[in-house]
């Protein structure tokens, strides 16, 4: 439920997601934000959300709306994934669980490098990201928004770096030569699927809550 300070609004934020690399990523592109962030668990959701969507937007206002229904608080949720083209897209919607339950980013990868071991340069890919706001009780009534981010690259034939998570030490953004593992997190958020994303909700929420200047 948003509180109300002197001139700015203060939002509190559940995010939905409990992939710890995402959340740390989420939490590192709100600073500066008047937002107070809460897990899923301090609002009491302690079991999986239902995601069965066809399309990252689908999936991202699954989690938002399953968390408004459950808790009547604000919600920001990220779905996203990879897209590589010698695949025709996938693994993409099925990114986080691409070689099964659970879901363990060392065989995600190991899966990825087999897939795409007759496949020559350039081994095209691309992250994709959407972001999904709801918030149940905004100024002007419910609130319901998507905001989404793509990053282009490719896949090497080997790991490479340690910083991120899921497919990072694969993933070389166009324009750098590093993997994101190896660009670490805030060189990551300038180029990647959801710094674009967030810079978009964040460019928004500027409005949403009256802030002149959010910076960043
Ligand atoms: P979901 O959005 O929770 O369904 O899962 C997204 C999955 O896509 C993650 O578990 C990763 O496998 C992959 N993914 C999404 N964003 C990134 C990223 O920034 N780096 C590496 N892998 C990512």
């Amino acid at each position: 439920m948003p509180a109300h300070s002197d001139d700015v609004r203060r939002l509190e934020l559940v995010l939905a997601s409990r992939n710890d690399g995402k959340v740390r990523e989420l939490a590192r592109l709100l600073e500066g934000l008047p937002v107070v962030v809460r897990s899923l668990g301090e609002v009491g959701i302690t079991d999986d959300l239902r995601e069965d969507g066809e399309t990252f937007a689908a999936n991202a206002l699954q989690k938002v709306d399953q968390v408004v229904a459950r808790t009547g608080r604000a919600c920001l949720a990220d779905d996203s994934g990879l897209e590589v083209s010698a695949l025709g897209g996938a693994p993409g919607v099925f990114s986080a669980r691409f070689a099964g339950e659970p879901r363990d980013d060392g065989r995600n990868n190991r899966k990825l490098l087999a897939a795409l071991a007759s496949v020559v340069e350039p081994r095209r890919a691309r992250f994709r990201c959407t972001v999904a706001f709801a918030d149940p009780e905004g100024p002007l009534g419910a609130r319901r928004e998507v905001f989404e981010g793509a990053c282009e690259g490719r896949i090497l034939t080997a790991p490479r770096g340690s910083s991120g998570f899921g497919y990072d030490p694969l993933f070389v953004p166009d324009g750098h030569d590093e993997t994101f593992a190896e660009l670490g997190p805030e060189p990551k958020d300038r180029v990647s699927h959801r710094g674009r994303a967030m810079r978009a909700f964040r460019d928004w929420l500027a409005g949403y809550l009256g802030v002149a200047s959010l910076g960043r």
